[in-house]
């Protein structure tokens, strides 16, 4: 064992409850990050935390005719660069600490892109499988009115993520139109596209995660033609990511969703899951032979995509799994001392917040759009996310080998640098 993962066991950090660690993570990352940069404690005191956090009560008329009263938050990390951006989740899992370290995560992968943005995250603890259409509807206007103050299209810029969708959205700029009483489309990403949608912003995420992959794979001498791919997670990023691998001819062995996993060495049939999936990307209830999230993420493979939730991939089994990469879709999948595992065993590991911006920086065209009124086509979105993720992707693994450090650590040290950059040109530090 290095020194590096018995430090860590002895630290008693190998017990990461889901949820729990994140913030605390995510603080060290940065301030691993900062330290190697020369940033002095100052800088860290003011990154370690978003500058603004609102814990709001939303009270449901429920479609029987009773109130329920839902807990929701926004938190914003840094706006010294320009207005927050970030997704808004629905999950049952949602709490304060998860969305502060999201809204974190927002900032690096900003900052990695270059995107005019500080980072945000929202979330509502709710479980939207257990809502009709109708509460989901007034769940979305209730939140939007309890947040509209320090909300919009200069401030922060709201988006979907965990089982949010454009419906969500849509509902969202609505109500928010009607408060400010002007149409506001420049107020929310990943509308419709009736509505000032982007082109290409639904699989937005999971194309930069494919494009990712392919450049990590020439990395790792990984040819993708022969290469067997896992992926975790079949909601919106996981199902996409799996259908457009299938297109380009890559063999996809696994998937999985809430419910289980499905493992087959010869390939998936991914056109027919992808059809059969229902609104919260479940699909293994059509099959007898399934197995769980857990036995998949250790089973034979060369890629492994995490397109699920936080701390998936933990020190329990960090050591069987057998992807020669992986490529982080999820937000936050690896545990830190799993992280520490998979460099000792040499395993190339695009981080979630390289991995998975596609989503925010087609957000951002779209926001774009929406000011210019005037729109793109599909293959404009596509190709100006591709060249902007093959840049991030090399600017990462040349940062990595320059500092002799993990891919994770520089991706922190190059999406971070900008905010302290800003802060100190507006003279806050
Ligand atoms: N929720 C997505 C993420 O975690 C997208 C955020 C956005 O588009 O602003 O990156």
């Amino acid at each position: 064992m290095s020194t590096k993962v018995s430090k860590r066991l002895a630290a008693g950090a190998n017990m990461p409850a889901p949820g729990e660690d994140v913030l605390k993570n995510t603080q060290e990352a940065i301030h691993a990050a900062l330290t190697r940069l020369g940033y002095s404690d100052t800088v860290y005191e003011l990154l370690k935390e978003p500058i603004r956090v609102l814990t709001v009560r939303i009270p449901v008329r429920m479609d029987d005719g009773h109130t329920e009263v839902f807990t929701g938050y926004r938190a914003q990390h840094n706006d010294a660069i320009g207005p927050t951006k970030g997704g808004i989740r629905f999950h049952p899992d949602v709490t304060l600490d998860e969305v502060k370290a999201l809204s974190i995560w927002m900032s690096i992968k900003c900052g990695i892109f270059g995107l005019p943005y500080g980072g945000a995250k929202g979330g509502i603890v709710c479980d939207p499988r257990k809502l009709s259409i109708h509460e989901q509807e007034r769940l979305a206007r209730g939140y939007v009115r309890a947040v509209s103050q320090i909300v919009g299209p200069a401030k922060d810029i709201p988006a979907p993520d965990v089982y949010t969708n454009p419906q969500v959205m849509a509902w969202m700029y609505d109500e928010y139109s009607r408060i400010r009483e002007y149409d506001s489309p420049n107020f929310i990403t990943g509308k419709p596209l009736v509505l000032g949608g982007s082109q290409g912003r639904e699989q937005a995420t999971a194309l930069g995660v494919v494009v990712a992959t392919r450049e990590a794979a020439a990395q790792a001498g990984i040819d993708l033609k022969e290469a067997r791919v896992i992926v975790q997670g079949f909601g919106n990023v996981g199902s996409n990511v799996a259908r457009i691998l299938h297109e380009m001819g890559v063999k996809v062995v696994g998937i999985s969703d809430a419910n289980g996993a499905l493992y087959n060495e010869n390939g998936l049939d991914i056109p027919d899951l992808f059809d059969k999936r229902d609104s919260f990307g479940v699909v293994t209830t059509n099959f007898s032979h399934v197995i769980s999230n857990e036995e998949l993420l250790v089973k034979p493979c060369d890629i492994l995509i995490p397109a699920a939730l936080e701390n998936q991939i933990t020190e329990h089994n960090a050591r069987d799994i057998q992807a020669k990469l992986i490529v982080e879709a999820a937000n936050g999948p690896t545990t830190p001392m799993a992280d520490a595992i998979l460099e000792e065993r040499g395993i190339l590991v695009v981080p979630d917040v390289l991995a998975n911006a596609g989503g925010v920086t087609v957000s951002y065209f779209e926001w774009v759009q929406n000011n210019q009124g005037w729109y793109w086509t599909e293959d404009e979105v596509n190709s100006r996310l591709e060249r902007m993720m093959v840049n991030a992707v090399h600017n990462i693994l040349k940062t990595a080998r320059r500092y002799q450090v993990s891919t994770r650590l520089a991706a922190y040290m190059v999406g971070i640098r900008p905010f302290a950059e800003a802060m100190r040109w507006r003279g806050w530090l």
